[in-house]
């Protein structure tokens, strides 16, 4: 697909519905970094597991695919009437210039903390001390085990991040931005929409995929764009209204840049 066929079918469009799926998470460029494989390792001897988005983020920084790719998300939905569900918890697509009330992450992040027991009421912002000796950890500077950690108000338990590789997930921590969600998406009812599925194979099919495929048969004027390098089919009732595009979907928004 060439940008400026994008574009038209975004400028064509009153409301534009993004779903970011896992392969934003870019998990097989990851795990073709020894250091990366390293860390996973001794996290996983430590069981440590809830810092995963944090150690995803730190090793993707230097991904200037996947940024670029999310730039460009932010560029072509700048000014228009957008909402952005990311099913990663790298916490990357929140920073691609999206608007803060116009992206749910229901995955989680690392940007905020939660009681390990899954203690209702418990939600804090990340400190940066944190974030630090995770890197450091990952420098091999820190043992993994000797993490400082807060805990909680309520129960002492320590307190980890706020996302699904926690195992007592507290989905306080996205409901806000997912009630925003559903209602946006009930505004698009009668409205041409464009749906843009980024990615998503079937970890969040519920939330991606079925949902979205959903939103557009119950909607005439929807169109939806779906790419993947693998799962790219479109439902037949949806068909004639869909564009299925067999590609990466990080390189294939990574393509549209403008330079
Ligand atoms: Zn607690």
């Amino acid at each position: 697909m060439e940008r400026s066929e994008l574009v038209e079918m975004l400028d064509a469009a009153e409301m534009i519905l993004v779903g970011v799926g896992e392969d934003f998470e870019e998990k097989d460029a990851l795990l073709q970094e020894e250091n990366y494989c390293k860390a996973c390792a001794d996290i996983a001897a430590a069981g440590v597991e809830w810092v995963m988005p944090y150690v995803n983020r730190f090793f993707l920084e230097k991904n200037q695919k996947l940024k670029t790719a999310l730039h460009t998300l932010g560029v072509l939905l700048d000014k228009r009437n957008y909402f952005v569900v990311s099913a990663c918890m790298n916490g990357m697509t929140a920073g691609a210039g999206l608007l803060p009330d116009r992206i749910a992450e229901p995955c989680g992040s690392y940007t905020k903390l939660q009681c390990s027991r899954g203690c209702t009421g418990s939600l804090q912002q990340t400190g940066n001390e944190l974030l630090r000796e995770i890197g450091q950890c990952i420098q091999g500077e820190k043992e993994w085990k000797a993490l400082k950690v807060s805990v909680c108000d309520t129960c002492k338990a320590p307190m980890i991040f706020n996302s699904l590789y926690a195992e007592h997930y507290n989905e306080e921590g996205y409901l806000g931005h997912w009630e925003k969600y559903t209602k946006w998406l009930q505004g698009t009812m009668g409205k041409k929409l464009c749906i843009l599925e980024l990615g998503a194979g079937l970890m969040f099919a519920g939330i991606l995929r079925f949902r979205f495929e959903k939103i557009a048969a119950l909607n005439q004027k929807a169109n939806i764009i779906r790419v993947h390098r693998s799962l790219y089919q479109m439902p037949n009732d949806i068909s004639d209204r869909g564009k299925s595009i067999s590609q990466n979907a990080v390189d294939f928004m990574a393509e549209m840049i403008v330079l």
